[in-house]
């Protein structure tokens, strides 16, 4: 890795003034961190390179890129977050704050665990450019993992893939998920990952050559029928995702259809939609495959068309159709935020995160915490609506009473009943994506019944019903001692 190769990747992105200071930043660190190796054995600042690299990739802007060249410079060396700060102002000086605090984990265990998610979540709330950075910075020492001993590989790749890639993916960074999933995968399941090698290569070659044709002669009719297009490719799926669908469907390869995909890249929306029309002309869709995600985005923002048709040679091919923004929302999730491009809304928090950070303030034992952040966070996600057409993400199985509380905590302990897509259901219903779901309350209820705790699936609720229990008890008590 080169400096050269990082400001031609940032070039695009930045200015002429932002390419300037990248190149001071390279050499405050080169200096800094002067004679130190790398367990590999290379010079320290590969590995500061190599971090802003990744970033520079996610077309990241110069403030990330230099606070990610110098994110090991007041952990490891004489030069001090002061002498930062003079140099690069506050702003980067601050990010570099936060990467160092995330380094220090002290405990082992289940309490290494969590108070590394403690840290994660603190940091994030406080500057979530921070965790893109730790992102970078532990891509490349996953890249460079093979230079320590065996018990260490392991411990950092199952902690990347148990608190590290499912923040990601909450925060849509898909690229960023998957090459750490890969990465860390070889690692945390040698032998899943030989054998997922092995199904791979082996099923590769056709579906690739299938999906060829196929893109040949969809460039054809779209041209026919004159809808523009931006780029037609196959992409393949990465390993670990995979192997995670593999385990799904119980071991049937069969039932994956999306090893490779055709991936469509227009410039409308309107186009997206031609182009699935012209799709299924062309090749005989799969019942139940259709995704409209443009309609109805995902929770993290992602947006697309799916469908899998039945394709050449009894091939079943998922593809996927997208604009260029849905495209780069895709990828790059939040972390587009803070790409080259000017947009106005810079979100200086970002909404579940803030709240977590404020929640685990008050925690005190670890057990609880854990319980907590794996309903909130390692779930997964399913959204539905309100009759207003608001989105509200809910972990998989919540039920009406989980969104009630969602909504307001007095729709939660007033609700007396529930609309589904306009059906009344019980309360304990479990919802699906998509659902249209409506809570009638009744004012003259006095609270949460608890018999609700056996099905509700969110903290908040649960939380709640729990307080609403235990204060009728206090309530009841003087009673009784009188
Ligand atoms: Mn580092």
């Amino acid at each position: 890795m080169t400096l050269r190769k990082l400001l031609e990747t940032a070039e695009p992105n930045v200015s002429k003034a932002d390419l300037k200071m990248i190149e001071r930043a390279y050499q405050f660190a080169e200096k800094a961190h002067d004679g130190q190796k790398r367990a590999t054995g290379v010079d320290y600042i590969e590995h500061s390179l190599c971090t802003a690299q990744t970033l520079a990739e996610l077309k990241l802007s110069a403030p990330i890129l230099i606070a990610a060249l110098l994110h090991d410079v007041p952990e490891d060396t004489a030069t001090s977050l002061e002498d930062i700060r003079k140099e690069f102002g506050a702003d980067i000086a601050k990010m570099v704050e936060g990467i160092t605090k995330l380094s220090h984990v002290k405990y082992r265990g289940i309490d290494r665990y969590v108070e590394n998610l403690r840290k994660m979540f603190v940091a994030m709330a406080q500057d979530i450019r921070v965790i893109l950075i730790k992102f970078a910075d532990r891509l490349n020492n996953l890249q460079t993992l093979y230079a320590l001993p065996a018990n260490k590989q392991k411990r950092i790749a199952s902690e990347t893939l148990e608190i590290y890639t499912p923040i990601a993916n909450r925060l849509g960074i898909g690229e960023l998920q998957a090459r750490l999933e890969d990465a860390a995968f070889k690692y945390a399941y040698p032998d899943e990952f030989i054998a997922t090698e092995q199904i791979i290569k082996q099923i590769f070659p056709h579906k690739k050559k299938t999906l060829d044709s196929m893109i040949r002669k969809l460039k054809k009719k779209l041209d026919n029928a004159n809808v523009k297009y931006y780029d037609i490719y196959g992409r393949t799926k990465h390993y670990y995702s995979f192997y995670r669908k593999f385990l799904k469907y119980n071991k049937d390869v069969n039932q994956i259809y999306d090893l490779v995909a055709m991936r469509i890249i227009v410039d409308s929306i309107a186009d997206c939609y031609a182009v699935l029309g012209i799709v299924h002309n062309s090749w005989k869709p799969i019942r139940g495959r259709i995704k409209d995600y443009i309609a109805q985005p995902k929770p993290n923002g992602y947006q697309s068309l799916h469908t899998a048709v039945f394709g050449e040679d009894q091939e079943i091919v998922e593809i996927q159709i997208r604009t260029r923004e849905m495209h780069e929302q895709g990828e790059y999730g939040i972390a587009s935020h803070w790409n080259y491009k000017e947009t106005p809304s810079k979100p200086k928090e970002v909404k579940w995160v803030a709240e977590l950070a404020r929640w685990l303030k008050t925690v005190k034992d670890n057990a609880n915490f854990l319980e907590g952040a794996k309903i909130d966070v390692f779930q997964n996600r399913i959204f539905v609506f309100t009759p207003q057409g608001d989105v509200i993400d809910l972990p998989d199985g919540a039920t009406p009473i989980d969104f009630g509380y969602h909504i307001h905590s007095d729709i939660g302990n007033k609700a007396s009943r529930a609309m589904v897509n306009n059906e009344l259901v019980s309360l304990d219903r479990t919802l699906k994506n998509g659902d249209v779901v409506q809570i009638i309350t009744d004012k003259n209820r006095k609270g949460p019944n608890p018999e609700w705790l056996r099905f509700v699936k969110t903290r908040t609720a649960r939380q709640h019903i729990e307080n609403f229990k235990n204060k009728s008890w206090k309530n009841i008590l003087p009673k009784f001692s009188k």
